[in-house]
């Protein structure tokens, strides 16, 4: 199954950050990373002040089922030194499952699309490099739609290219 996920991180060595949760991704036998967006440099939504953060769009091939890619998400944000802190507050590494094909899922622990990636634009202009064609189930809208519409919050810049396939394979 192919896989759209957000990661972001405004603490520390945010592009360390990134790069390494794509690394520990890829080293899981049951998800392969298959293309990755530019990274972006975004504003904080909710609790604004806080550092900004860095985000970038991945797709992954998986077989586990999602509650299986959400424990190993959860795994590896806690590797990389994610703690609690206040829900919008800084974070090491936030990795979102966004889109799982046509799949809608709402469940205690998750919910497929993720519940409010059509309003931030640091989860859309990344994943518009890589999955513009990609259609939200829910809406029917393609990103490149989503993307477009004037209610999207939050400015994003370029920040620096796709990191390349060696640097988290
Ligand atoms: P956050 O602090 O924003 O990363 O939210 C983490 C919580 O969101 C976790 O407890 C997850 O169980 C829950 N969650 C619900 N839907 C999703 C999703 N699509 N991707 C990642 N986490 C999700």
């Amino acid at each position: 199954m192919l896989v759209h996920l957000s990661l972001g991180s405004n603490t520390g060595d945010r592009e360390g950050f990134l790069l390494s949760a794509l690394r520990s991704l890829n080293a899981r036998n049951s998800v392969r990373v298959v293309s990755v967006s530019s990274v972006y440099e975004t504003e904080p939504i909710g609790y604004q002040q806080q550092p900004d953060f860095l985000n970038l769009a991945a797709a992954v091939e998986t077989e586990l089922a999602p509650l299986e890619l959400l424990d190993v998400i959860q795994d590896i944000e806690s590797q990389l030194g994610r703690t609690p802190t206040e829900r919008w507050g800084p974070r090491v590494i936030d990795i979102d499952i966004v889109l799982w094909g046509g799949l809608e899922l709402e469940s205690e622990r998750l919910t497929i699309p993720h519940r409010s990636f059509r309003e931030r634009a640091f989860v859309l202009e990344p994943l518009l490099e890589i999955a513009g064609d990609a259609i939200d189930p829910v809406t029917g809208m393609s990103i490149a739609d989503l993307a477009a519409r004037p209610t999207v919050q939050g400015w994003v810049r370029p920040y620096r290219p796709a990191p390349d396939a060696g640097s988290f394979v």
